[in-house]
């Protein structure tokens, strides 16, 4: 049997379901925002990820997929969508004036490869904001606000917001001078030990043992005095919206690019296990001058839609329902068969949710079909009622039959509705 490849899923019935509720609630908050979409390639050139991402990053080192297509060119498939969106504000010359600040969202699938298990696939979904073109405080609360705006609006609670201003230029340098030599005598794991030079930062990630890190020097005391103004900046307005954060001076993101104020959001819930990071970002400002375009500041986040089903479910949370039908047909000849099909369109089209068997199947097994689509009511067609012009309709809810003509058929089911 062919089997789909590891660490994909099949998503389908009510799970298909709640992927679109989430999908619609978060596009009415991004109209509230005034962030537009932006639909970017599924794969893109190795080179983006490798310049934007950095070779030395987790994901370009060991998580891309990575394949030739037929003239020999080097792509990927997208392991996240910063880069392809900075991307494509360049070659658009979405970076002119008039389009600044630039909002944009996006869903879709990302690719990693990685040790499949509950909310880490090889396959997987992301929602995902990207804001170009102004570096403002107020522009890093509205990002953060409307991550948080979406957890709210879902219901979900349990959660912490998590942030730190991530050291850049000269004193991250002097910083990462600092954390060599300190990192040179500790006993790190055998990854970290690669990480010292590879991307030194990172260590500071390192999922095995925190503890260990409790001791060394924060990066907080080789901010610059702006640097550490505009955190505080960031802190005072979130606090005037209410909005509880936890600093982190260790939090640093696996990606090269960012810049300044990085920040997750982590569910407290334990089932979530150590894939508890709901969604995770920062700003970004070098990115677009890397990748070949003007100089132009930007800031965003990326959530992980399979990972916010979970926590749904945790928290006992539905979103959607399986829509319920309005009337389900059971013609009980081949003319009543054909009938269905013209009664079928007429309910369709006044808006009401209708279907029918198509296969030929007993009285019973029809009956229980109906039930099992939860149908509200049940419409029966034999050669008797065609001849007399009318058809039978078993209310589901009341479990009252009626003989309805034809012409009534429509009034009788709005009415009940
Ligand atoms: P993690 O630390 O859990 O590996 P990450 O730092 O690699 O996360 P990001 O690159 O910041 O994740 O991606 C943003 C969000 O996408 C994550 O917070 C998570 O919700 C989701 N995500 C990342 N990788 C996966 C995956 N393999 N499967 C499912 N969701 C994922
Ligand atoms: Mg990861």
């Amino acid at each position: 049997m062919l089997k789909k490849p590891r660490g994909t899923e099949d998503i389908f019935g009510q799970k298909a379901q709640d992927f679109f509720a989430l999908e619609m609630i978060i596009r009415n908050i991004m109209e509230l925002y005034n962030i537009n979409e932006v639909r970017t390639p599924i794969f893109e050139s190795y080179d983006l990820f490798s310049r934007s991402a950095g070779e030395g990053s987790d994901i370009v080192n060991k998580e891309m997929f990575v394949f030739q297509d037929r003239k020999g060119r080097s792509l990927a498939l997208r392991p996240e969508n910063t880069a392809g969106v900075a991307r494509s504000v360049i070659e658009n010359k979405l970076y002119l004036e008039e389009n600044l600040p630039l909002k944009q969202f996006y869903f879709g699938p990302m690719f990693r490869y990685e040790r499949p298990q509950a909310g880490r696939q090889r396959q997987f979904n992301q929602f995902g904001v990207e804001f170009f073109g102004a570096k403002s405080t107020s522009l890093d609360c509205e990002l953060i606000i409307s991550a948080v705006e979406i957890l709210n609006s879902l219901g979900l609670k349990d959660y912490v917001i998590k942030a730190n201003y991530l050291i850049s230029g000269e004193n991250k340098d002097k910083y990462i001078k600092v954390l060599k030599d300190t990192f040179i005598n500790m006993d790190l794991c055998d990854d970290c030990k690669i990480r010292i030079e590879r991307n030194t930062l990172r260590v500071l990630d390192c999922k095995v043992d925190q503890a260990k890190f409790n001791k060394i020097p924060n990066m907080d005391e080789y901010l610059s005095e702006t640097e550490r103004d505009y955190f505080n900046e960031y802190q005072s307005i979130l606090k005037r919206m209410d909005l509880t954060i936890q600093m982190d001076n260790k939090l640093v993101r696996g990606l090269d690019y960012y810049t300044g104020i990085v920040f997750e959001i982590i569910s407290k819930d334990d089932r979530q296990g150590s894939q508890s990071t709901l969604l995770a970002g920062g700003r970004y400002d070098f990115l677009v001058e890397e990748l070949g375009g003007p100089q132009l500041s930007g800031a965003g986040y990326a959530l992980g839609i399979e990972r916010i089903l979970i926590a749904l479910q945790n928290a006992n949370i539905s979103i959607s329902e399986l829509p319920q039908l309005d009337a389900y047909c059971i013609p009980l000849s081949k003319n009543a068969e054909i009938f269905t099909n013209s009664l079928l369109f007429m309910l369709r089209k006044a808006g009401l949710k209708a279907d029918t068997s198509f296969v030929t199947r007993s009285l019973k097994s029809n009956f229980k079909k109906a039930e099992s689509l939860k149908t509200k009511n049940i419409i029966i067609i034999g050669d008797k009622e065609l001849k007399e012009n009318h058809v039978i309709i078993k209310n589901q809810i009341t479990l009252k039959e009626e003989k309805v003509k034809f012409e009534k058929i429509l009034d009788f089911l709005i009415e009940e509705n």
